[in-house]
């Protein structure tokens, strides 16, 4: 059945790869996006599509729009960004929850929030469940990030039990692949673009912290199956790869796969930078009959060549 689908942070990195799969399965798409982090080349393949709308707008701002599900992605998602304007990032989680649960309460459609795992913070529990209430510093320079993500979660399950909203709240690990911006800022990013610049690619510490990759294409693949459930499944769920490597690893790895003669440097570890992250996902294999399939090697070698095309650096793969 064909459903007109809101998607909210529709030009960015997961909302761009999500609006193509949504219009490839026949449905209609209103990206909605203030392009704040995302850009019209993400979209740029989508717009002559019939079933394809775009509309700039600032979800901190009422939207009064027909739809069959909505899907809540806005909202900058590396530090860089969101703590260019921290102010703006709270509006955006909180304000933008708010206008978004308004609009699915008013259409009575399913909503679901990318969520994520930064509500668990600096974790002491590993690997990390969806049970665990998180370890999250209320007033550091990550906070209006975390915070304003643990505060979007609190209203969709208020709205939930207040105004029986059918919500769907997934819980994203780091997630990479073609479309994310190369100045994002973002370690896969980052490491990629300055292996392909013959940089020095920055690791941040001593690179012994982890952290769990997940290719794009599964991810989106279990936010569609989680908004395909029934309305008693609300989650928290955490979608993620549950493969952990160190930074370190990860940044052999890029210069393996690029082929590139730049050396690592260490740089200074940011404020509150969370030591280890990996999903349980226990939860996402029995409910949502989903686990990732693309390895970390494989993802790789999709975005390097992504990059080089993107950055004409010509290391001789084919552009996307
Ligand atoms: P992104 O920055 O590429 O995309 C975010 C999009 O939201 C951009 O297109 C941006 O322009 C738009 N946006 C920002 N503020 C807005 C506003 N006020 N009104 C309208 N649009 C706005 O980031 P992404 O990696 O694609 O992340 C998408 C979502 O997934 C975010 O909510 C993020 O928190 C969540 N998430 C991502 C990851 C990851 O590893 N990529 C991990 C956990 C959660
Ligand atoms: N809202 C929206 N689109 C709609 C319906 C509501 O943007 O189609 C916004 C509205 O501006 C409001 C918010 O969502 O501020 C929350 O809506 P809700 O109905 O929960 O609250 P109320 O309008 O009763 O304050
Ligand atoms: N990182 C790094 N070098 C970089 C960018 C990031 O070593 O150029 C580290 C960062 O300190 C963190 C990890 O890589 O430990 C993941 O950072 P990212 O910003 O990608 O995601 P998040 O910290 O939000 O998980």
């Amino acid at each position: 059945m064909t459903k007109r689908v809101v998607v909210t942070g529709g030009a960015g990195f997961i909302g761009s790869h999500l609006c193509k799969l949504l219009l490839d399965q026949g449905h209609e798409v209103l990206c909605v996006d203030n392009f704040f982090t995302g850009s019209r080349a993400n979209i740029l393949p989508l717009l002559n599509h019939d079933n394809f709308e775009l509309l700039r707008h600032d979800v901190t701002f009422p939207l009064y729009v027909e739809a069959d599900e909505i899907y809540n992605l806005a909202c900058p998602a590396s530090p860089v960004h969101y703590q260019f304007d921290p102010v703006q990032t709270v509006k955006t989680s909180v304000m933008g929850a708010i206008n978004m649960l308004g609009l699915a309460k008013r259409l009575r459609v399913p909503i679901l929030q990318a969520s994520t795992s930064e509500v668990y913070g600096d974790p002491h529990v590993h690997p990390q469940q969806e049970s665990y209430w998180g370890n999250v510093n209320p007033v550091g320079p990550r906070s209006c990030y975390d915070e304003g993500k643990r505060c979007a979660e609190t209203l969709f399950f208020d709205y939930h039990r207040q105004h029986k909203l059918n919500i769907k709240v997934v819980r994203i690990f780091n997630t990479y692949g073609p479309h994310m911006h190369p100045a994002d800022g973002r370690v896969v990013s980052n490491f990629i673009v300055q292996a392909l610049k013959g940089e020095d690619i920055t690791v941040y510490g001593t690179g012994s912290q982890t952290r769990s990759f997940c290719y794009v294409d599964d991810l989106v693949d279990a936010m569609m199956r989680m908004m395909a459930t029934g309305p008693e499944v609300t989650g928290p769920i955490n979608t993620g790869n549950p493969h952990e490597f160190t930074i370190r690893q990860l940044a052999d790895l890029v210069i393996e796969l690029t082929g590139s003669r730049s050396r690592v440097v260490y740089r200074d570890v940011p404020v509150d930078d969370p030591k280890q992250r990996r999903p349980d996902i226990t939860q996402a294999r029995a409910v949502l009959d989903w686990q990732p399939t693309v390895q970390l090697r494989d993802g790789l070698a999709r975005t390097i060549e992504y990059f080089d095309g993107v950055l004409g650096t010509g290391r001789g793969f084919a552009a996307d």
